[in-house]
């Protein structure tokens, strides 16, 4: 690092003086020695071409070797961003064909950068050619014969990013190299990129990850005998999954990048990952994403397969498409360029984790010739940094020179996918999507369309009511979901033909309200609204999902959203806005304060604000000067006015002032203590908790599995402890959480040293040892946390674990063999309003499931199989008669609804099993529970419906003094998932009195009995 620093200076100088210079004043020759070392670190022949096998040298231009001491793809060695980013810097202050941009920071302040490259009349130009972009980008008013203009003076943008993931380390590096050679280099091919294109690079997308993998890399290189680190933090909140934030525009990254698109709306952009051999180039197997334009999807064939003919042509080996993921979710990085209208494209090369050079073996299928594949990777070879570095360089090369020499048609396509965008309204549909003005969860509202207005999406706002007949619109969050088998026994066809006709029963209008918000078809980003509003339906017959199947973003942020295809509605007078602002205030006079729960998410931030204000939770809904609140509402006795006036206004939360308390039953509205579970293998699932939580100010501590090891009274620190879903890399098993890294060899401390400066940052964890996991120690410390009156609260993969360690009494966690649900939209039903937990909802909610585990309640799970005929005489509804005795009807079994099934004990185990079976007030509470099979679904795929439908989704189970709440479905997703993080914080704030609303009536006293109807 240091070497660098001192030559960064020496190069700055340097460059000072060369600054002025003209790009065609310099020399351009061989750089012999960089060449050599090329050549050296290339492997194999079918590992390179003839774009990438030297390097020119400059007389005005240092090279990466020159400012770095390396050349790229060097053995042994990466750069961290600071290095990176100096580099460019450098080259933009030696020659005027690069000009470099910040386009922010990350979440621990590190710098984003934007190079442009190109030549130097264009980087001169660089504001008349984002100007042009702009214009063919929201063509409205703009007739061909200008666009065709614009288009012949304009230059396509292609934009190249590296490193969004941070094991895959190579595209940073080559990026240098790369922005280098186009700078510099003068043959015909890289002439013709500089001419007609404007290049830009993005060296690294996740900065900080990108520093502690360096780190813990060059940690291994200084000390090869010791175990690798694992990288635990990538960027500062979640790990591989920083790609999948579009939906969300959660992390800095994804923020930084959008906003850097909407600025130049580059014609392509490009991200570089390394996984799969050798070189992957993206089209995917579909299904594709349904409402993208067609053109899109045939530029991504034609791009892939030219790169891969040049690329084959020149004998390398092993570079391919089709395969490896869909095309479906619009959640990934490159989505920002697919969701609005210019291409979207990636590159998986064959990664090191490293810069280490090794023996790679690989096994069928990755050797398998393929029609996709017919040069398929070999069984073994030696695979180097450099490699890397000539496979990514040359195709992004080629990928490059085939957009400039074919600059007219790409920027012409752009045109008319966003020309076509406009269109919309008019040709497919729908009109338009509404947010209505009564929605009840205003903040959640203002968010998602603050979201929108974020993606570039225009909003414009209804000046009058407005009526529009019902068979035009559908309340898409209301609307009645299907089910997604293919199977004859779920009638779906007929379920949907009877929805229809209800549907043409009820034609009456439908009165949109004054100060509805209209997402309008006619704009250029309609599809990308349309996208992620609508309802989506994955087939089950089609390719292995890479993804979520299902992400309709009003459901799962439980905000109504009204499919309008009346085009009536695009001429009814509406202004177009920026941003909402939710006003809050204080409406009456008196001492007691109410504020009703809506489960908008600002109410958790309002709770913490007023922390040291006492609060109380009403037990039910009431009336007060003539207005209703619902169970749940805050009721805050003998507050000072200001202070919670302050609060109001400034989160945007209505509060009424009453004079004399409600008559209703209250309890104690908590603002506990929480802490948030994490292990140090993976993060990526608490990353999004620890976001969402940051996001609206709740206050936590972030503590590591192995810390609950070694504290023992965890119940004197906190009052809550989450768990949020383990898995991924880590594992949530009993056995993986318990066991954590093994405990080999010696202490392994996760802390900042001269050596690793980039490890910790303010916000994440440190350990003097990360082995150990949970341990038998730390699973009794969580156990007697719960008994001495806390809340643990076990979300998804890791509802398992206080489940098979024996908190949860006649609960049980299963993963259905059949179950698959590769991360879908789906239908719960409020089952027990009464609960604390469900406060503030309504009767239903759209919860976002993957995978389960599946909850079981109770010790009786009907099995519909039990009860069907023996083989015998007659049909299959035909009484089974036995011969030679007398034939009895046998007696029909009796008909419990799932929650009375769930608490049925047949008297025979209560007389037999007494001992066992936990008194009423213990048992288990479901408080969500699933649709039935028939209305589950609402958008993505699910096989194996049966298997979840009605099952629980949220259950209370008290244990000892405390409590243990389970969920099925994961609340807090990406940052998709605001509908579902309200159960989560009832369940915090009403810690102590979950108890509330509780029934402990046995039904199994009185069981229903079937009826003829039934
Ligand atoms: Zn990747």
């Amino acid at each position: 690092m240091n070497r660098s620093a001192l030559f960064f200076s020496c190069c700055v100088l340097l460059a000072g003086t060369l600054a002025a210079q003209s790009a065609s004043n310099c020399r351009v020759g061989d750089d012999a020695e960089y060449t050599k070392q090329i050549r050296e670190y290339t492997t194999e022949p079918f590992f390179s071409t003839e774009l990438v096998d030297h390097l020119p040298s400059s007389s005005c231009v240092p090279s990466p070797e020159k400012f770095l001491q390396h050349i790229i793809g060097a053995p042994n060695v990466l750069d961290h961003v600071e290095q990176i980013n100096a580099y460019m810097r450098l080259l933009e202050k030696s020659t005027p064909r690069v000009k470099v941009f910040s386009i922010g920071k990350s979440e621990e302040g590190r710098e984003m950068l934007a190079v442009m490259v190109s030549d130097e009349e264009n980087i001169r130009d660089l504001e008349r050619f984002k100007q042009i972009t702009g214009r063919l980008a929201d063509p409205r008013g703009l007739s061909d014969t200008e666009a065709q203009k614009l288009i012949a003076d304009g230059k396509p943008i292609y934009w190249a990013d590296g490193s969004i993931h941070s094991p895959e380390t190579g595209a940073p590096e080559m990026l240098m190299e790369l922005a280098y050679r186009i700078a510099v280099e003068d043959t015909p091919f890289i002439q013709k990129i500089r001419k007609d294109s404007i290049v830009m690079i993005t060296p690294v997308v996740e900065t900080d990850g990108r520093d502690r993998e360096v780190d813990i890399y060059m940690h291994h290189v200084k000390h090869p005998q010791d175990p690798r680190y694992p990288l635990i933090w990538w960027g500062h909140y979640v790990a591989h999954d920083n790609n999948r934030d579009d939906l969300g525009l959660t992390l800095a990254l994804s923020r930084n990048m959008l906003k850097n698109f909407l600025e130049w709306h580059p014609t392509v952009m490009h991200d570089l990952h390394e996984s799969v051999p050798y070189l992957y180039i993206m089209t995917g197997t579909g299904p594709y994403n349904a409402w993208l334009d067609p053109i899109v999807i045939s530029e991504w064939q034609r791009m892939a397969y030219y790169e891969i003919e040049e690329m084959t042509k020149r004998g390398v080996i092993g570079v391919w498409t089709h395969g490896f993921y869909d095309g479906w979710a619009p959640n990934y990085l490159l989505s920002i360029a697919n969701g609005h209208n210019a291409i979207g494209r990636f590159y998986e090369t064959f990664g090191n984790g490293g810069a280490d050079t090794q023996v790679r073996k690989l096994n069928p299928p990755d050797t398998n010739r393929e029609w996709f594949r017919p040069n398929p990777p070999l069984p073994e070879v030696k695979w180097s940094a450099r490699d890397n570095i000539n496979m990514q360089e040359s195709a992004i090369l080629f990928g490059m020179n085939n957009v400039a020499s074919n600059k007219n048609e790409f920027l012409n396509n752009f045109y008319l996918k966003s020309k076509r965008a406009v269109a919309k309204a008019q040709t497919e549909g729908p009109a338009a999507w509404v947010f209505p003005a009564d929605d009840p969860r205003p903040a959640e509202q203002a968010r998602l369309l603050n979201l929108l207005a974020q993606q570039g999406i225009e909003i414009s706002r209804l000046e009058n009511d407005a009526q529009i007949p019902s068979a035009a619109q559908k309340e898409s969050a209301d609307s009645r979901p299907r089910s997604n088998e293919n199977s004859s026994k779920t009638g779906t066809d007929k379920d949907r033909d009877k929805d229809r006709d209800k549907d043409k029963d009820t034609n009456k209008p439908v009165t949109l309200p004054k100060g509805s918000y209209v997402i309008r078809m006619d704009q250029p980003y309609s599809r990308l609204a349309d996208m992620v509003l609508d309802t989506q339906y994955y087939s089950p017959r089609d390719p292995r999902s890479y993804d979520d199947t299902g992400w309709t973003l009003g459901a799962l942020r439980n905000v109504k959203t009204i499919r309008v295809v009346d085009t009536a509605l695009l001429s009814k007078p509406m202004q177009k806005i920026a941003t909402i602002q939710v006003a809050g205030t204080i409406t009456g006079s008196g001492g007691t304060y109410l504020v009703n729960h809506n489960a908008d998410n600002t109410l958790a931030t309002f709770r913490y604000k007023l922390a040291d204000v006492a609060m109380e939770a009403a037990e039910a809904p009431f009336e007060a000067d003539g207005v209703r609140f619902n169970a749940g509402t805050f009721v805050i006795r003998n507050a000072d006015r200001g202070k919670v006036e302050a609060a109001a206004k400034e989160l945007g939360i209505p509060v009424h002032a009453v004079a004399s308390a409600p008559k209703v039953a209250t309890h104690p509205l908590q603002a506990p203590r929480v802490a948030m579970v994490h292990n140090w293998t993976n993060t990526q699932n608490d990353g999004w908790y620890r976001v969402a939580f940051d996001e609206l100010k709740i206050p936590y501590t972030y503590i590591a599995d192995t810390k609950l090891r070694q504290t023992d009274h965890l119940r004197d620190k906190f009052d809550v402890i989450i768990l949020p879903p383990g898995g991924g890399f880590g594992g949530a098993s009993l056995s993986s959480t318990v066991q954590g890294i093994p405990m080999r060899g010696a202490a392994l401390p996760w802390k900042n040293t001269n050596e690793m400066p980039n490890l910790v940052a303010p916000g994440l964890d440190e350990t003097d040892d990360i082995r150990g996991g949970l341990g038998y120690t730390g699973l009794a410390n969580l156990e007697q946390f719960v008994r001495d009156g806390g809340l643990l609260i076990a979300a998804q993969s890791s509802s398992s674990l206080p489940v098979a360690a024996g908190m949860t009494q006649m609960v049980s966690a299963n993963n259905p063999p059949g179950l698959n649900a590769p991360g879908s939209v789906l239908l719960s039903i409020v089952d027990d309003s009464k609960s604390p937990i469900a406060y503030g909802y309504t009767d239903k909610l759209y919860v976002y499931f993957h995978d389960g585990p599946v909850l079981n309640v109770g010790m009786n799970q009907p099995n519909p199989e039990a009860n069907a005929r023996s083989s015998g005489r007659g049909s299959p509804s035909d009484p089974d008669v036995i011969q030679a005795r007398t034939y009895h009807e046998p007696e029909k079994a009796p008909k419990r609804s799932p929650r009375e099934q769930e608490l049925y004990i047949p008297e025979e185990v209560r007389q037999f099993g007494s001992l066992l079976l936990p008194p009423p007030a213990e048992m288990p509470r479901v408080v969500l529970r699933f649709a039935p099979e028939k209305d589950l679904v609402l958008s993505g795929m699910l096989v194996g419906a049966k298997d979840v439908a009605e099952r629980p989704v949220v259950v209370d189970v008290p244990h000892g003094k405390g409590h243990v709440v389970l969920f099925s479905n994961n609340p807090f997703w990406r940052d998709e998932t605001q509908g579902s993080f309200f159960l989560v914080f009832n369940s915090m704030f009403n810690y102590d009195h979950l108890d509330a609303g509780r029934s402990n009536a046995n039904p199994s006293d009185q069981p229903r009995q079937a009826t003829a109807a039934e």
